[in-house]
């Protein structure tokens, strides 16, 4: 019975939240109750905040060509253009207005750990076989936010290539296993920032061309030394910590994809 659904649902929705919770949840347009986080308010530009902040990490693969969506927590052109690809790639009405329909698509694409469907944190930390987050130059917490943006930026990149998987040969590297791999002294991998991307049905000039336009301000591919069999992405322009300047660095010469 209809009744009885609904008082079913509110008792399983109360007991989900703490008290303090509920005044700010009964606002809401649509209750949810999500395992990894979960938006109370609708969000538009002028808005910032934790909640805004959250959003800009979802849709920081839909920047737009050769720009980034500054992980601030304030909601401005960016992150309302980025919204806004966001709503057209997974045909919702684009607004670039992060409403009840956006946030519903978004609790459909994360896992309860925050991770975009076709991502996982185990993926992401296999360069030498699975080590943790430590042992980079950055705190282990941050090597793994680090990753997980990279995660939604993957997940922007797979979905722009028609929804075909994409595989990470080399995601975060400690120290330890960037030396044994041979990789840059200030490699953007050792902080989580990067992921070796390839795949069984699109090209890899088809990757790197399309990765323009996901937040990458590194990408390397074909005809770049070592990069024949497989695209380099990373996000070396939100990197504050590395030694390298905040710009971005493209070079895939085999696939007319430069600077
Ligand atoms: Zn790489």
């Amino acid at each position: 019975m209809r009744v009885n659904t609904l008082k079913r649902a509110a008792v399983a929705f109360a007991l989900a939240l703490p008290g303090a919770a509920i005044a700010t949840v009964v606002a809401a347009p649509a209750a949810h109750a999500d395992g990894c986080y979960t938006w109370n308010r609708t969000l538009t530009q002028g808005r910032s905040g934790d909640d805004v902040r959250q959003l800009q990490i979802r849709v920081a693969g839909w920047a737009g060509y050769r720009d980034i969506v500054e992980n601030d927590g304030r909601y401005g052109p960016k992150t309302a253009a980025a919204v806004k690809r966001f709503q057209q790639a997974y045909g919702l009405r684009a607004d670039g207005i992060a409403g009840p329909q956006t946030f519903a698509k978004l609790y459909q694409l994360q896992d309860n750990d925050c991770t975009p469907a076709h991502f996982s944190y185990s993926e992401l930390d296999n360069g030498c076989g699975g080590s943790g987050w430590s042992g980079g130059p950055v705190s282990a917490s941050q090597t793994k936010q680090n990753a997980l943006r990279t995660m939604w930026k993957l997940e922007a990149l797979r979905r722009g290539l028609g929804d075909k998987p994409l595989y990470v040969s080399s995601g975060f590297r400690s120290r330890a296993c960037n030396n044994q791999v041979g990789g840059a002294s200030d490699s953007q991998h050792l902080y989580g920032n990067a992921a070796d991307v390839t795949s069984r049905t699109s090209s890899l000039c088809q990757i790197a061309r399309n990765a323009r336009n996901n937040g990458f301000s590194g990408l390397y591919g074909p005809g770049y030394p070592d990069h024949d069999d497989h695209v380099h992405v990373d996000s070396r322009r939100e990197n504050n910590s590395d030694r390298s300047s905040n710009t971005t660095s493209w070079s895939a010469p085999d696939c007319g994809v430069g600077n």
